[in-house]
């Protein structure tokens, strides 16, 4: 359970403030101006990811810096090649002599994302932001973060640079039915968490599970059933949710194939529209999407609801015909096809 916005109007600065629903740790995908987001809410972010570093993508971090300074946060950051300079460059900006006498310490863990491996930094606040502990990992995208409920991933897209897209995934969640158990004469206990393994595992329905538990003596009784059967009566399986980023990209054959399998099935999809496809020369030499080819990858990806930003302020006042726009190549719903050939509709 989570909820997820815009951090700006759809014609300001990308960025997406996601939050899970009992839980305390907050993400940001992408670092706009961020003077819209409440402190409360800033101080909650655990994650961010940055698409690239072109300035309306990024000029939020210094604000972050600011809200942060001075407090028991730990925030880490990930970010295509060149971010660990980009944040060196950012923190090289001030001057830090008085920060060791913080009793609190800020710290920041930058991550490098390269097609092949990730390069990783930390920085801490009373060490004046040095960077420390540098280590290199023979990953590039993929997953960059998984906790026990979720996981996040990334792709690679062409926007003339390279340029992260990011999908946030809700991991399934089993929830065992406690009275459907004592209905079965069956005890709670430790054997559960290796029956919730063997499920999210997709063991065959036969395989027996052991269930065990101690008597009154002290002796350890055992029993046995097919998973399956445990499974469908006792089990409730809830699945979890997705959430896809994707903005600065050129509508290219290789960059739809990446768009549509990292959305795929999304919740729900925040994506970059900045021009009308009667601008589609404009937007491909600037290397982003049209509205109708953001509708049209959110159809191709099947996803439920879309979210559209990144605006250029040319249609300024005339926000709805790209809204339009995207909606209608949305709502078309052609079936999933190859991508290319997109040249109208
Ligand atoms: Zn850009």
């Amino acid at each position: 359970m989570y909820t997820a916005f815009l951090i700006n109007q759809p014609s300001s600065d990308p960025g997406v403030y996601l939050e899970l629903k009992y839980r305390r740790d907050a993400f940001l995908f992408d670092l706009g101006d961020m003077q819209h987001l409440p402190p409360r809410q800033i101080r909650k972010i655990r994650y961010i990811f940055v698409s690239h570093t072109h300035m309306d993508h990024f000029i939020g971090f210094d604000h972050l810096l600011r809200i942060c300074l001075g407090r028991d946060q730990h925030i880490s950051l990930f970010g295509p090649p060149g971010f660990l300079a980009n944040v060196e460059g950012k923190l090289g900006a001030y001057t830090w002599n008085l920060v060791r006498n913080y009793t609190n310490d800020f710290a920041l863990t930058v991550t490098e994302v390269h097609e092949t491996c990730s390069v990783t930094r930390a920085y801490r606040c009373r060490s004046g932001f040095v960077p420390e502990n540098e280590e290199t990992r023979a990953t590039g995208p993929g997953t960059l973060v998984e906790g026990e409920a979720y996981v996040v991933r990334a792709v690679f897209l062409d926007h003339s640079i390279p340029c992260l897209a990011f999908c946030f995934e809700e991991k399934t969640r089993l929830n065992v039915k406690k009275n459907v158990l004592e209905e079965m004469g069956l005890p709670t206990g430790a054997w559960l968490t290796r029956l919730k393994e063997q499920i999210l595992n997709r063991d065959p329905e036969e395989t027996p599970v052991r269930i065990f538990w101690k008597n009154e003596a002290g002796e350890t009784q055992e029993t046995f059933a097919p998973l399956g059967l445990l499974r469908d009566r006792a089990v409730k399986m809830t699945s979890g949710q997705k959430v896809c980023y994707i903005t600065d990209a050129v509508w290219s054959e290789q960059n739809a194939a990446r768009m549509i399998e990292l959305a795929r099935g999304a919740e729900l999809l925040f994506v970059e529209a900045p021009f009308l496809h009667e601008d589609e020369a404009t937007a491909a030499r600037k290397h982003h999407l049209t509205a109708r080819q953001a509708g049209r990858l959110a159809a191709l990806a099947n996803v439920k609801r879309l979210c559209l930003f990144h605006f250029s302020p040319k249609y300024k006042g005339r926000e709805d015909l790209l809204q339009n726009e995207a909606q209608s190549a949305f709502s078309s719903r052609k079936p999933a096809g190859p991508p290319a050939g997109d040249s109208d509709q």
